[in-house]
């Protein structure tokens, strides 16, 4: 093990430091403002180390890890593109980073006109008429909207309306969201090719329909081509559309929601809009509405009058559901993103991120299984190999990327396949690194059939083999005393 692999506790020594706090010059006395019961009893454990140490743990850290800085990382679904390094360099400014929640809006006022026009480039690109910044998550959003889909009947006195449609291939926050907001789960049959079956949808749009959420392009990476209709039916039924944005990068500058007939949609700022995202956050999820639901947006929100930019709550809305307005850092990156790419720049985010995976669709159909044939979106799933005599599975082949320098796709997701390989290059990859992955994968099936046993031991060079994923979720280890204790 080298010196600075050891955890950081051992690398303590009494005394050592690597920075000290600036003195307090609030005049503020910590001991006088803490009420003494909830002041801390005994110093904290705490290493004490060198800046040398402190650095050159964490870099050694970050380099056993696989990381979109670090390789190409086509994992479906995730949108894992690159994020460009003048974003951080833009959120870390002071001016903003120094800022407080609390303070007047009238010595805030850059950090609100940015929130105020980021919600309104959403709302261009999304063909909606308001913005919420406020949820934190993905997930969050679709809470936050399924909650103004039930407030939007609830006002209408319709409170029959108590279940939500879900296809059966969405994304799995979509039936879990619905039911953390109260709703009932009804699933919809996917054709073979993931669309919607109308005739399936038809007998479950009654009166207790609230609405229905849907990704397009759904899991499979296919446009759903029936929308107009398929929105027809469920507005006619008294029902709301939502929009699953997770992932709008395929349909940037050629399609909005909007116009494809959504009443509400999330976009995920960290997915869409670059944020280094995994590992749990930070992230953002506005909700966008159309006119018919503005009343509802959470509160606070950002308004302009005159000439200034002012933090106000509605009356209708639903209340809060954030601390403050959300997760600046990201609707920072979010914005400068925007306006870096400019229009011209963001018209060609779908066509580039459509064009890179149906490059890599069909340049590896010939080994692997390929269950929907057809122009894709963003991302396509491979049912595996197509040789399957080999024995080699899905989790044989994407453990053998890691070997190569690669991250492996999302694996057996969507659930309509056995062997689901979901692959989404995105926009940001060069014709190269593709090519260079096509090749790889191109060898892994090879090696498949010649040595199927190498594939199936893989990783090898990684820094870890194979873990198990179990223990490591049923008791993980997540400070130093277990790891001491588990080694007694
Ligand atoms: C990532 C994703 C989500 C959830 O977003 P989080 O920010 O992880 O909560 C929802 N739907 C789709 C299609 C996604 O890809």
């Amino acid at each position: 093990m080298k010196y600075y692999d050891k955890v950081i506790f051992e690398l303590s020594r009494p005394g050592r430091k690597g920075y000290e706090l600036p003195v307090n010059t609030f005049g503020v006395d910590g001991e006088k403002t803490i009420p003494a019961d909830l002041m801390r009893q005994a110093p904290l454990e705490l290493p004490e180390v060198s800046e040398p140490d402190v650095v050159r743990h964490y870099t050694n850290l970050s380099m056993k890890n696989f990381g979109v800085d670090t390789g190409f990382y086509p994992l479906g679904s995730c949108t894992m593109k690159y994020n460009p390094k003048i974003n951080e360099e833009l959120c870390n400014l002071p001016q903003f980073t120094g800022l407080h929640p609390l303070q007047d809006a009238e010595t805030a006022q850059g950090a609100l006109e940015l929130y105020y026009n980021l919600q309104h480039a959403l709302s261009s690109l999304a063909g909606l008429a308001e913005f919420t910044l406020n949820p934190f998550a993905g997930a969050h959003g679709e809470l936050t909207g399924l909650m103004i889909m039930r407030q939007y009947h609830a006002s209408r006195g319709d409170n029959k309306r108590i279940k939500v449609i879900v296809p059966d291939s969405a994304h799995g926050t979509n039936p879990a969201s619905a039911m953390v907001a109260g709703l009932e789960v009804v699933e919809v049959k996917s054709r073979p090719n993931g669309s919607i079956d109308i005739e399936d949808l038809k007998p479950l749009l009654d009166d207790t329909i609230a609405g229905i959420m849907m990704t397009n392009p759904n899991t499979l990476g296919m446009f759903e081509t029936e929308i107009v209709e398929i929105a027809k039916l469920v507005h006619e039924a008294g029902g709301l559309l939502y929009y699953d944005g997770a992932n709008l990068n395929p349909m940037l500058g050629k399609v909005r929601p909007g116009d494809m007939g959504f009443d509400i949609m999330h976009i995920n700022l960290h997915k869409t809009f670059s944020t280094p995202h995994g590992g749990g956050g930070p992230g953002s999820g506005p909700v966008g509405v159309a006119e018919h639901l503005v009343e509802f947006l959470p509160n606070p929100r950002v308004k302009k009058v005159g000439d200034k930019f002012v933090v106000m709550n509605g009356d209708n809305s639903l209340g809060s559901i954030s601390t403050f307005l959300g997760n600046f850092g990201v609707m920072m990156r979010a914005y400068a993103y925007i306006l870096t790419l400019g229009k011209e720049g963001i018209r060609n985010v779908g066509p580039m991120a459509t064009l890179n995976a149906n490059y890599i669709k069909e340049s590896l159909k010939d080994d692997y299984l390929l269950p929907i044939e057809g122009v894709c979106k963003h991302e396509f799933v491979f049912d595996g190999l197509k040789d399957k005599s080999t024995g080699v599975t899905t989790l044989n082949v994407a453990k053998r990327l890691l070997d190569y320098g690669f991250h492996a796709p999302t694996i057996y997701f969507p659930l309509l396949f056995h062997e689901s390989m979901m692959i989404e290059p995105t926009e940001t990859e060069s014709l190269e690194t593709l090519d260079e992955f096509i090749e790889v994968l191109h060898k892994v099936a090879k090696e498949a059939r010649e040595t199927p046993e190498l594939v199936k031991e893989a990783p090898v060079t990684t820094q870890v083999r194979k873990l198990d994923e179990t223990k490591a979720a049923t008791s993980p280890v997540l400070n130093y005393k277990t790891l001491k204790e588990n080694a007694q």
